[in-house]
Parts: structure tokens; C-alpha cells; sequence
């Protein structure tokens, strides 16, 4: 389990909310996870209309018809939802960070690598040999290991790989849910698609190495808890599958700090009650639990016996996507600002083409030498993912903002009010034109998905030549920090 998942998603990831991860966003619940879940008391599920278009729109039609068969099927039946028996595949990135700085440095890899400050993010596995994890404070990792080279990391490229890795996995799989360096994939009803589902996810694997040169550790099983606990037993570069039938036999001796949501406290109040496995803590019943634990105990109840029916939540359409960064020295050169502003602005909307969203809103925030921020936000009159049409505002907000005689310390721009991207949202008087320039930035996002961001560069962003170091992925920003 890496690092940088539990600093994702504190608690374990199954009830926190999405946090970071790529973006914040609104959730749009699974049909398919809908018949399961009528089973509980509450309110319905919700949302099927808006998910058969996502998927169109990712290309994943395939999966996703698969998918809807799925919830057509368990639909029929005089309204009684006959359950389809769940599939869900756990797809976590190993040793995340450090694994990227291990390629990105050829002579870091064999050696212990941490990344982090003050504490550890992510650490490799060479590093994990000492005894390091994540969260251990850098002062006694030192200690524990001083050969370890402590890096502070580059979020946005970390982004970038994560990003890779999930576009292959929603290719396999309808529904995905994604946090930093782990996503959650439910590929019920898929398995008549896929054939076998080992092989499938054995191609993914391969898929993601080859694209990326990292490794991803796969577990599937019939809920979310089991296929991320079977992947945990195959770290790193697995891929393991439990069955249903055999998930009691797998859970009843492992480790009660092993079951999703039991952390440091509730392993010590449990460990002071005489409870060590996870079979052992079936001994007390719902309602001790929940005494003891709240809502959480009653979760609790439920995942000892390996009953885990929380649903995956895609996260698609996020609330904003940001990039932001601070100079490598406080700046007033109008010239450097706008330059690294068309480099964000450039980075934000390939990321929003990506997802095939388009921005109404535009943000520009400043962060001055001396600590004022100022930030202004503006509605461009269509949507659009179009980097000229972006940047135009986003020069205007820059213009506006940068009123006082003080270096500028940091800049960033933050997409938001999306809406889905159908062709390419132009003035309506000049389509043709749109549609041309549409044409060519998908050229160009073509281009850097093969060669990497840094390739093509434009305008402004080539002030920054020379003043910035560069990498494949584009230029390597002082403090990158994760799209919010
Ligand atoms: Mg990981």
C-alpha cells in the first residue's frame, strides 16, 4: 500500500470521501452498482442516464455496453433486482512517486529513494528493505537509513503518469473510481467481454509498463475490500484473484490493522480487548461495535465477514482543474509571467480535452513576494478547451490583477464550470474556424501523448526556454502543487 494513497484518502479509502486525488468532483453513481444496493434500505440509486455517454466518449462502448446489459438484465424480472454476482478489480501504482524519480534518474534506481518533506510520501522498495514507510518522519528515516536519497518530488509529473495509467484502466472497465496513485475499477458484467478476466487484466498490466514503464500491483474480488486486500498479498508487480466463496478462508487469520478502515487507534483499542485476526473480531456483535466505533463500527461488522457493498463512484466531471507553480525566483517580467501563464493554461486544457470537458470559467491567482494573493474569476462566453481562447482571458485576469510594484512569487489558473465538450465550443459566428483549431490542438495533444508535454511549445511559453529546466513531460515547475 503506498504512501501516497493513504495521504489521498486518510482512513482508508472506501469511506473518504474523494479527496485530492486528480480532481474534486461530482459523483455520478453506477447503474450497475444500483442493483446491489437496492438490496440496503435508503434512497435509490441514481444517475444512469448520464454514465452509457461517458463511456461512449471515452471510447470504452464496449465495456460499457457489456455493462448496461448487465443492469438491463438484472432490471427485467417483474422489478425484482436480481443481483449480478460483483466484479471489481483494485489497481494500485507501486512505490508511485519514488518509482518515477527512479526512472526519471537512472542513477537512482537499486537505490533506497525517498520523496517527501518532513514526512515520508512515497518510498521505494529498496527503502522499504529499512524498515522506511510512509508517513515516517524524514528525521527518522535518516536515521534508519542514511543512504537514502530524500527527494522533494514533482507533483505535476506524478500526475501526469497517474493520469496515463488510469486512461488504460477505463478502457477496460465502465465505471472508475481514481485517487492519487489507486483506482477502483468495477468490471461487473464485463466478464462475457473480456473472456478471461486474468488475461485481461494480465494485458493491462503490460499495457501500463510499456506506456508508462511502471508496475501496477491488481487484485480482483467481489467487492471493493476483497480485491484490494488480495492485491496487497502480491506486491509489488501482482495480480491476484479471490473468489467469494473463498474470502472467508483468506480474511479469518489475517491481521485486524489489514481490514479497511482499521487504523492505528481502532487496532489499539481492539488489540487491548484481546483481538488480533479478523475472525476474532466477529466475536462482537453489531452493536458493540458500533458502540465502540460509531457508524464505522457497523462497517466493520459488515467487512470482517468480507460484506463490503460500497459502490465504485465515478468521478467525472471534476469541479475544477488547476495548475499552478512558483517561480524559481520572485519575478515582476511580464514577459516570464505570461509565459509560464500559457504554459498552465496549455497544461489545463489538455487536461480538461482529456477528459472531454470544456471550462466556462477561467481563474487567475497571483501569489506576491511579499504574501498578498489576489485571484479574479471570469466566464468565457462558451465553453471551451481551447488553448487560445483560455489564454485570451486568462491574459486579461493577469492584466487586471498585477497591479503592484512587488515580484510576483507564485501564478495559477483554475478551470472550472465544466461541461461536456461536444466538438468544439467557438463563437458561434466562426465555427468553422473552431472546428479547425479544435482539429489542431487534438493534433497536438496526439503528439505529446506520444513524445511527452514538452515537445510542442508555444507563444509565450517559449520565453521560458532556457530559464526552466525541462524534462520530457514539460517543464519542471519549483513547487507543482495538485490540481485542487
Ligand atoms: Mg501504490
Amino acid at each position: 500500500m503506498s504512501s501516497s494513497a493513504s495521504a489521498a484518502a486518510p482512513g482508508g479509502a472506501h469511506d473518504a470521501p474523494p479527496s485530492s486525488a486528480t480532481n474534486r468532483t461530482a459523483p455520478v453513481e453506477r447503474e450497475a452498482c444500483a442493483a446491489v444496493r437496492a438490496e440496503e434500505p435508503g434512497p435509490g440509486a441514481r444517475g444512469g442516464a448520464a454514465r452509457p455517454a461517458a463511456a461512449a466518449r471515452r471510447g470504452g462502448a464496449s465495456p460499457a455496453g457489456a455493462a448496461r446489459r448487465a443492469a438491463a438484465g438484472r432490471a427485467r424480472g417483474d422489478g425484482a433486482p436480481r443481483a449480478l454476482p460483483r466484479t471489481l478489480l483494485h489497481v494500485d501504482i507501486d512505490a508511485f512517486f519514488a518509482a518515477i524519480e527512479q526512472q526519471r534518474n537512472p542513477h537512482l534506481r537499486g537505490r533506497p529513494v525517498i520523496v517527501g518533506a518532513g514526512v515520508i510520501a512515497s518510498c521505494s522498495y529498496e527503502a522499504r528493505r529499512f524498515g522506511l514507510r510512509a508517513g515516517m518522519p524524514l528525521s527518522e528515516a535518516r536515521r534508519l537509513c542514511p543512504e537514502a536519497v530524500i527527494l522533494d518530488g514533482h507533483a505535476q509529473v506524478y500526475r501526469c503518469f497517474a493520469e496515463a495509467i488510469f486512461e488504460r484502466c477505463r478502457r477496460v472497465a465502465p465505471a472508475i473510481e481514481t485517487y492519487l496513485d489507486e483506482a477502483y475499477c468495477d468490471l461487473t458484467g464485463t466478464e462475457r467481454l473480456h473472456g478471461d478476466l486474468i488475461a485481461a487484466v494480465g494485458a493491462l498490466k503490460d499495457d501500463v509498463r510499456a506506456a508508462t514503464g511502471l508496475t501496477v500491483t491488481c487484485g480482483i474480488g467481489p467487492n471493493r475490500m476483497l480485491a484490494k486486500l488480495i492485491g496487497k498479498t502480491v506486491k509489488p508487480d501482482g495480480l491476484a484473484r479471490i473468489e467469494a466463496r473463498d474470502a472467508d478462508a483468506f480474511l479469518v487469520d489475517r491481521p485486524i490493522e489489514q481490514l479497511a478502515g482499521v487504523g492505528h487507534a481502532y487496532a489499539r483499542t481492539l488489540r487491548s480487548m484481546n483481538l488480533r485476526t479478523v475472525g476474532e473480531l466477529r466475536a462482537l456483535s453489531a452493536e458493540v461495535l458500533e458502540r465502540l466505533f460509531g457508524a464505522n463500527g457497523r462497517l466493520l461488522y459488515e467487512r470482517c465477514r468480507g460484506r463490503d457493498t460500497a459502490p465504485v463512484l465515478e468521478r467525472e466531471i471534476p469541479l475544477t482543474i488547476s495548475r499552478e507553480t512558483s517561480f524559481h525566483r520572485d519575478t515582476a517580467d511580464r514577459v516570464e509571467m505570461e509565459g509560464m501563464l500559457e504554459y498552465l493554461v496549455g497544461r489545463a486544457c489538455r487536461a480538461s480535452r482529456e477528459l472531454g470537458i470544456a471550462p466556462r470559467t477561467v481563474a487567475v491567482h497571483l501569489r506576491y513576494a511579499d504574501g498578498e494573493s489576489v485571484d479574479q474569476a471570469r466566464s468565457l462566453r462558451l465553453p471551451s478547451h481551447t488553448d487560445p481562447v483560455v489564454l485570451e482571458l486568462a491574459l486579461a485576469l493577469l492584466g487586471k490583477l498585477f497591479t503592484r510594484r512587488v515580484a510576483l512569487h507564485g501564478l495559477g489558473v483554475t478551470l472550472s464550470g465544466f461541461e461536456r465538450a461536444a466538438g468544439d465550443q467557438g463563437s458561434l459566428f466562426d465555427e468553422r474556424e473552431a472546428g479547425r483549431r479544435a482539429a489542431l490542438y487534438r493534433a497536438f495533444d496526439g503528439v505529446r501523448e506520444a513524445y511527452g508535454h514538452g515537445v510542442l511549445k508555444s507563444g509565450r511559453a517559449l520565453h521560458l526556454q532556457g530559464r526552466l529546466e525541462e524534462d520530457r513531460h514539460g517543464f519542471v515547475l519549483r513547487t507543482p502543487s495538485l490540481t485542487k
